[in-house]
Order: C-alpha cells, then structure tokens, then sequence
C-alpha cells in the first residue's frame, strides 16, 4: 500500500509529465471507485491546462487552468502508468487516461478500486471531505515534538496505531511507522501519552528522517521516477525491520542478547520491532 514517500514519488512523475501540459484527451471508464468519480470528468479535463501540483497526506493534487484540482488517491493498489501516446486499447482496470498535448498517455490502474478520484475548486482543495480532517504534514514545520506530544495527551491507544491515525499526523501508513519507531527506540505498544519529552524528541526527527530518506532513495532510483515498465514511482528500499522477522535487528550485538527481530499483529497489521532495542 503506497505510503507518504510513494505517493511523493508518483507525483513528481506526474508532475515531470504533465506540468505546464494540456490535457489533449481524458476518459473515466468507469462512473465509480472507492467514491463516485464526477460525471463528465473526461469532458472536463480535456483541454485543460495543468498547472502545478500537490501532495497532501496520501493525496495528490493536480492543479488546472479552469480553477479546478484533481484530487487523486492510490488506495490499496493502486499505479500510475506512463508511456507514450498512441494505443487505443484499456489496461485491465485501467479507470482513468489522459493524454497530453506532448504525446505521453497517463493511466491510473486499481484492480481493488480503493482508490479515488474526484475534482475540487483548488482555492477549497483543503475543505474537501476527504483532505479537511488530515494531521499536519510529517515533513512540515507545523509537525513537531510540541504539536506531537500535545496530539497524543490522554491517548491511550499504542503509539503504532496513533501514527497511523491520519487525524494526528498525514501520510505515515504501516512500513514507516515501524520503521521510525524502531529508529527512535520506541516500542509499539508503549501507551500513545507516554510518547513526550525524551521520546517525542527522538521519535519526530526520525520520522522526518525515514520519510526524507525514502524519498530521495525514490528519486535516485529512477528517472524521472519512471520504472522501466512505465509505473510511475515506488522503488527498492532496504528496511532496517520491516518484513524482516527473525533476522538480527543490526543494532543489538546479536544472540543470545537479542533474539531478533519480532512480528506482532496490531490492529489487523504486522508490526515489525525489536523487543531489546524498542522499549
Ligand atoms: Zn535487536
């Protein structure tokens, strides 16, 4: 599931594309995903200058000339595909394509439709149903050890599932919350309001830290953050715990001090951690 640093690097795929482009032709194949796409999309983006783009959370804004934005979500599986223009045929679950004045065709694939589409003025993108309740951005400023500890007063819930709470901060999903929390050793069940003082310094600086290494990692890998295969974004990336149950965690000296790194379900969701460095 793409998290913050995918849905960065999706976008500037995009924006690598499509900034400064007219939208030559635009199709929904279909009148739904997760929410209803809106009627006549395909009308209203043909034509249409794209000026810049956004990313909020796991949004992503695409800002045109008619005063309107795209508002676009990957859902569970959602990819974005990019090659050049001239094939007639629909990818399998291909629900959106436009086509740009340059030549380069854009397709958005969701076999799940988790995913969602919709338009919405770009002076109001903020007030959108789906971006009006959304945490500060993990990258910003306005995301600090203050407004992290102040967010987490009387939360009793573990601080994994309190970071992936949108509402508390935008974007972080499964893989980084693990990640950064291994990073600042903190455990994931630790109580949410005992994340202050000591543990709140540590813990932001290495969200924004995970987060900042993803995205440059994306950036390296491709160009123009294209794969070879036209998907926009995602790229390999080595995790210090996730996915990685039983291996040694790097930081402990090893067995029989450490057994490793530990799998426990949270919430529906496997969490990776060590048990010695993670307290
Ligand atoms: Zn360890």
């Amino acid at each position: 599931m793409p998290e913050l640093p995918e849905v960065e690097t999706v976008m500037r795929g995009l924006r690598a594309r499509l900034e400064g482009h007219r939208i030559a032709r635009a199709a929904a194949h279909r009148p739904d995903l997760r929410w209803p796409i809106p009627p006549g999309l395909g009308r209203r983006l043909t034509g249409a200058r794209v000026l810049s783009f956004r990313r909020r959370g796991k949004y992503i804004l695409m800002r045109l000339d008619g005063g309107d934005s795209v508002l676009l979500h990957l859902g569970m599986s959602g990819r974005m595909l990019i090659e050049r223009a001239g094939r007639n045929a629909v990818t399998p679950h291909e629900h959106l394509v436009l086509e740009t004045d340059e030549g380069w065709r854009v397709g958005f694939v969701d076999p799940r439709r988790f995913g969602s589409v919709d338009l919405v003025p770009t002076a109001q993108e903020d007030a959108h149903k789906l971006l009006a309740g959304l945490g500060p951005e993990p990258l910003d400023a306005a995301f600090s050890v203050a407004s992290l500890s102040a967010s987490l007063v009387g939360k009793r819930t573990p601080i994994k599932a309190a970071l992936l709470d949108q509402k508390i901060v935008a974007g972080l999903g499964n893989i980084y919350v693990c990640e950064a929390l291994f990073r600042a050793g903190i455990s994931p069940q630790r109580s949410a309001h005992t994340i202050s003082g000591a543990r709140a310094t540590r813990l932001v600086p290495e969200i924004k830290a995970t987060l900042t290494e993803a995205i440059a990692a994306g950036g390296s890998s491709l160009r123009d953050y294209v794969q070879t295969n036209g998907e926009l974004g995602y790229f390999q990336h080595a995790w210090k715990v996730y996915g990685r149950e039983g291996e040694p965690c790097g930081r402990c000296p090893g067995k029989p001090v450490c057994q490793g790194i530990r799998r426990l379900v949270q919430s529906g969701r496997s969490t990776f951690y060590c048990s010695r460095v993670q307290r």
